[in-house]
């Protein structure tokens, strides 16, 4: 049970790669944060800096208020369970568990305890005296775990532990770890590029892209109130959906301008626009399930149908518009869209979304409570 404090972290590697620019993240006692972003954006280099694998190049790294830019990795109290966990083949589980106590001389029985627990708690004590080799991927990776939970360290670092697991494992395991972070009620910090899983398991989601910080905050305001872009985009499946447009009024309201058609801006959100931008060119986003198809022609934007995807639950509709590059993706509940068919389409007031064209920040100030 332990806060971490990272402050203006810094990470070039010999050779020049910056790998981690300037990285403020305040991670609370007993918190699940997930970092997440697209390969290479500098996620593990900062697990391993917490780890104290690798030297922390500027900034400092707290722990509980204390510096440990310096501490050893053994001396941090801090378990990893890596992507690539090594499991030792000419030992059993119980060895395999048990090695990390063993090495740090922990009493025997109190080995035999903790080891026993672990075990109950992952579901594995009958795996016990097995050897690696004759278990499957998911008991493997349940060894991994428990591996770092009979240390009972005051840190947990997860660096991608589900990949390549298959999908229905991964489901699993995904609430299995969900549990045994609630079980343990200890920090946990866990790495990975799938969204999913960030949406999902963080209380509180890191999004990186090339070594920078993009925003951190709950999945909920990731989702509906992202900073740029890059998070509005990087969450979510089917991606979000851009246009090029501007900013108008019209009657003297705030509306966006996307080809000929203007878009009324309701109260709630051009509320939260600088009316100074009005003019400007702007990227305006939208969420496929905040995307509303009609056959009949009102205030929409017509559009043909190119592929719908019929999910059962739901069909996945993507749109060609004239004048826009690539789809417009719609999430709807209708199974009764065909290919070639022409629709209209408009936007729900609470999905709309309005990035500055140049710098693809957000247009909307912060909401007021
Ligand atoms: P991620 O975990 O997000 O995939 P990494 O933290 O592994 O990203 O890597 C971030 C950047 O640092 C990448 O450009 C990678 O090539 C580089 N990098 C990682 N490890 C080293 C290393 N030991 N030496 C030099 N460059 C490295």
């Amino acid at each position: 049970m332990s806060s971490l404090s990272l402050r203006n972290i810094g990470k070039t590697y010999a050779g020049g790669v910056q790998a981690v620019r300037d990285l403020d993240l305040e991670i609370a006692d007993k918190e699940f944060i997930v970092i997440v972003g697209p390969s290479g954006c500098g996620k593990s280099t900062v697990l391993r800096m917490i780890a104290g694998l690798e030297d922390v190049t500027s900034g400092e790294l707290l722990m509980d208020g204390v510096k440990i830019n310096d501490t050893e990795p053994k001396e941090r109290d801090i378990a990893m369970v890596f992507q690539n966990y090594a499991l030792f083949p000419h030992m059993t589980v119980r060895e395999n568990l048990a090695y990390g106590l063993k090495i740090r001389r922990v009493d025997r029985n109190e080995i035999a305890e903790r080891v026993n627990a672990a075990a109950e708690a992952l579901g594995i004590s009958e795996l016990l005296d097995r050897r690696p080799k004759s278990l499957s991927g998911g008991q493997a990776r349940r060894v991994a775990l428990g591996r770092a939970i009979v240390r009972e360290p005051r840190v947990f670092l997860l660096d991608e532990p589900l990949d390549n697991l298959d999908a229905t494992l991964r489901v699993q395991m995904r609430m299995e770890i969900i549990k045994m972070h609630r079980r343990l009620k200890t920090t946990f910090v866990y790495v990975t590029h799938d969204r999913t899983e960030a949406m999902t398991m963080g209380t509180r989601i890191a999004v990186m892209r090339d070594g920078v910080l993009q925003q951190a905050d709950t999945p909920a305001t990731l989702y509906d109130d992202p900073a740029n872009l890059f998070v509005a985009s990087f969450l979510g499946t089917p991606q979000i959906n851009t246009f090029d447009a501007a900013l108008e009024t019209r009657d003297g309201n705030l509306c966006v301008l996307i080809g000929e058609h203007k878009i009324a801006i309701p109260p709630e959100r051009a509320d939260r626009i600088d009316k100074n931008r009005v003019g400007d060119k702007i990227l305006f986003c939208v969420r496929p399930e905040s995307v509303r198809c009609h056959t009949d022609e009102r205030d929409g934007i017509c559009a043909t149908i190119d592929v719908a995807e019929n999910l059962g639950n739901e069909s996945i509709v993507y749109f060609n518009v004239a004048g826009k590059d690539g789809y417009v993706a719609a999430r709807t509940d209708s199974r009764n869209f065909k290919q070639g068919e022409t629709a209209y389409l408009s936007f729900d007031a609470n999905g709309m979304l309005f990035f500055d064209a140049e710098t693809e920040q957000t247009l909307l100030t912060k909401k007021t409570a």
